[in-house]
């Protein structure tokens, strides 16, 4: 960003007063180098920053933007919504809507409870599963993301039993050490957990497709193998599918994969574009839940009339529009014509893609865990990155990050950006 420009401006103006100048450290593209943009309107598949420039969006707003930015039928349910009031702090009929929607759609979900965010969902799945199970010991996977949730804030830890250190200042070791981290894709791994652990575990949590550590996906019979564990032990397995969930099909991850996690957490799509978030699961933990049970879990905005508005719009406007026929349909496009222009700069990278999602990861070699997902060439990344936004075409500004298509996306879209993808190879 030039000095003198509007972004440029704002940024110096917001971290005054913001820290980093960013309210979601991602933002600040500490990844890449350089200072982030500021957005001034978004609409389809396109944003306008605060100089005029006009971008080709890849991030979708980290995932939510599954039809495109400003799509009018959530637009307008919004604006429904809002004449009627923006918050009444009663039940609101959207909330049965939107809860009957979930469970009808996936395919584990017998009760839902809606939240704010990702984090809160992750974070209030694990003290059900705690509380259900009478246990306190948590399983995750290295390079999977649940939010910044005190006890799931560990990725590191290699050895297969080595208790958690926390990844941030201010949690508590003593937090951190419930938390038993594992490398994903390896089922022995687990079985030797439980086998040291099983009587104090109460839940293995993981995305079911690791989507915060570029994108790689599990292997044959691996969430299978999950399911079969802590069913064995009495554990609860927990998908989070902030990310999967409603956008590689309409039943999420666990509708592709045919296999029904206890818990699930949702977030990202449901909300379209509004601050929401939601767990479910089996009638007989979700009842566990105060008022009926003894595990306490509340909001103020919870169900909040305009989100849930927004969440209902768009959920049954990509099923009115067989939205994920669509994205495995653009979504193939792009992966030939980034394949090509690969081909064509003469590199051979790792390219992964599920429907919509995708991660071209710096690297030639197989990516199937965190230690492989960080063997990627950073420096060049950065200087992709930083080719394709001088072109107009704005993709996750870190290596590690998922990149989505949306139901906005046009052929002519997916080729301007496939020939600028193909210009950046070349300068990196
Ligand atoms: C984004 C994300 C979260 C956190 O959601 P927030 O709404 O950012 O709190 C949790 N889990 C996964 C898999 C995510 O991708």
């Amino acid at each position: 960003m030039p000095a003198d420009s509007l972004s440029s401006k704002l940024y110096r103006a917001a971290r005054e007063v913001i820290p980093g100048g960013v309210n979601s450290p991602v933002r600040a593209f500490r990844n890449v180098g350089g200072e982030p943009f500021f957005t001034r309107a978004a609409r389809g598949c396109r944003l306008w920053d605060a100089d005029d420039n006009e971008l080709i969006d890849y991030v979708g707003t980290w995932g939510p933007a599954i039809l495109g930015h400003a799509p009018l039928p959530v637009v307008e349910a919004v604006h429904e919504a809002a004449k009627r009031g923006v918050s009444f702090g009663t039940p609101n009929p959207f909330e049965v809507e939107i809860a009957k929607l979930i469970v009808d759609w996936v395919p584990s979900v017998e009760k839902v409870r809606m939240v704010n965010s990702g984090t809160e969902a992750t974070m209030s799945a694990v003290r059900l599963a705690r509380g259900f199970t009478g246990r306190d010991k948590l399983v995750k996977f290295e390079g999977c993301y649940h939010g910044h949730v005190d006890s799931l804030l560990v990725a590191a830890g290699s050895g297969a039993l080595t208790h958690g250190e926390p990844d941030s200042a201010g949690v508590p070791a003593s937090f951190a050490a419930g938390t038993i981290t594992l490398p994903f894709n390896d089922p022995g791994k687990v079985e030797e957990a439980f086998a040291v652990a099983g009587g104090e575990i109460a839940a293995v949590i993981l995305e079911p497709i690791p989507a915060n550590a570029g994108l790689f996906f599990p292997a044959e019979g691996y969430l299978q193998a999950l399911r079969d564990i802590t069913a064995e032990h009495g554990a609860l397995l927990i998908f989070d599918e902030v990310m999967t969930g409603f956008r590689v099909a309409r039943g999420g991850a666990q509708e592709l994969y045919g296999v029904e996690p206890d818990l699930t957490a949702m977030g990202k799509v449901i909300g379209g574009g509004l601050p929401v978030g939601a767990f479910g699961g089996r009638a007989e933990i979700m009842d566990q839940l105060a008022p009926d049970g003894p595990v306490y879990q509340a909001g103020t905005l919870s169900g909040n009339p305009l989100a849930m508005a927004a969440g209902l719009a768009q959920l049954r406007e990509l099923e009115r529009q067989q939205g994920w026929d669509r994205l495995e349909e653009i979504g193939a496009a792009f992966e030939a014509g980034v394949r090509e222009a690969l081909a064509g700069a003469g590199k051979d990278y790792t390219f992964h893609r599920v429907g919509s999602m995708f991660c071209l990861f710096f690297t030639e070699a197989e990516v199937s865990d965190l230690d492989s997902a960080m063997a990627v060439d950073k420096e060049a990344f950065g200087r992709f990155f930083h080719a394709c936004l001088e072109r107009g075409v704005y993709l996750a500004p870190s290596p590690y990050e998922t990149g989505f298509l949306c139901m906005a996306h046009a052929e002519d879209d997916v080729a301007r950006t496939v020939e600028v993808i193909g210009e950046a190879l070349r300068v990196c």
